[in-house]
């Protein structure tokens, strides 16, 4: 087995999984030179100074420091300073090597063979292998404006508060509409925290923001017609992504591949009150993600099984019609990433016995 084969089935052991494929091969091909491999395959998922990886592949320190940081730097190798000592991992497909190199940027024809490498990938077999997540890796946060305050709100249902729990925050150009290519969205949108946001600026993939400015992401997103989403968890968020249906991977799931449970909902559902209807088309024509809305001759309809609760509809609305009601079936997410992680290893090894 050649060492390209070798490092997806490494990484396959992630809990986001790297399914074996020609096409991911290929990716890796482009993402590590065939002098890194041996160095890629003897880290870990977890962070670790350069002295223990030394100690398992038998090369000169200064050698593996020195190839360690330029992978850190073209975003294929988590990398994290801590006073002197700089510790490195691994990292997943997602968030990893999908998104961090071509945030970080290339030259365009590389760019070009590696979106259509990943774009086949996803859609043949990564994308099923995300879907199959129980629960599921990501949630959708409603439109801020859309929020109905009728209701109880929790922290964790609303993208800005979940915001207000991290120390720093990185703003970086969306990977998913780059390698797409599919709309005129908006690029700078996708936010990371703490760790990543660290990472992420430190190796020039992307920049420190204060809260206000990511607020005000917030709000360019919604206007954008873009759906927040982040990790499906309570605690401390690893990102909020503002996806379009037609580039983003993880909208993708249900708006692509059709895997209706692939999304966790937000605690929401739209409701439509059809005798408030003015038939201006707006909802289904420019702001519903998913096709949850569409018109029958001058009159709104809503497939409620098709909605997300992104609220998208609602702040746009001429009529007044849509609201975002609380759903009854909402499942509590779990209460940090590593939770989240432990459920989703646990249900899949469960489903396999
Ligand atoms: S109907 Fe469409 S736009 Fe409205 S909340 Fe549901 S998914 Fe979002
Ligand atoms: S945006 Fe509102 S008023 Fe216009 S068609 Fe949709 S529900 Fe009706």
């Amino acid at each position: 087995m050649n060492h390209y084969d070798k490092l997806q089935q490494k990484l396959d052991q992630h809990p986001v999984g790297a399914p074996a494929s020609k096409y991911f091969r290929e990716i890796l091909k482009y993402l590590f030179q065939p002098e890194e491999l041996d160095i890629a395959l003897s880290l870990e998922f977890s962070l670790e100074p350069v002295e223990d990886i030394v100690s398992r592949i038998g090369l000169e320190e200064e050698e593996v420091s020195q190839k360690l940081e330029v992978m850190a730097d073209r975003g294929v190798v988590l990398a994290k300073t801590v006073g002197e000592k700089t510790y490195y991992a691994l990292l997943p497909n997602y968030p990893g090597l999908f998104e961090y190199p071509i945030m970080k940027g290339m030259e365009k024809e590389k760019q070009q063979e590696l979106s259509r490498l990943w774009h086949i990938y996803y859609m043949e077999s990564m994308g099923e292998r995300l879907a199959e997540a129980d629960p599921p890796w990501n949630r959708i946060f409603p439109a801020e404006e859309a929020i109905n305050e009728e209701y109880e709100i929790l922290p964790y249902e609303v993208a800005s508060e979940m915001m207000e729990q991290t120390r720093t925050i990185a703003l970086a150009e969306c990977p998913c509409r780059i390698t797409g290519g599919q709309c005129e969205s908006p690029l700078d949108v996708c936010l990371s925290f703490d760790g990543a946001a660290q990472f992420l600026a430190e190796r020039g993939m992307a920049r420190l923001i204060n809260r206000e400015e990511a607020r005000n992401v917030l709000k360019r997103a919604e206007e954008a017609g873009l759906v927040h989403t982040g990790s499906n968890n309570a605690g401390k968020l690893l990102f909020i992504c503002n996806c379009c249906p037609c580039c983003c991977h993880f909208l993708m799931l249900h708006t692509h591949l059709r895997y209706r449970e692939a999304l966790a909902t937000s605690s929401y559902e739209a409701e439509l009150d059809v005798s408030s209807c003015t038939g201006c088309g707006i909802c289904a024509e420019e702001r519903c993600p998913t096709g949850a809305l569409s018109l029958d001759g001058d009159m709104a309809v809503l497939d409620r099984e098709n909605c997300i609760g992104c609220g998208l509809c609602v702040t746009t609305c001429s009529g007044e019609a849509l609201k975002l009601v609380k759903r009854e079936d909402h499942r509590h997410p779990p209460d940090s990433v590593r939770d989240l992680v432990q459920n989703i290893v646990v249900n899949r090894k469960k489903r396999n016995e």
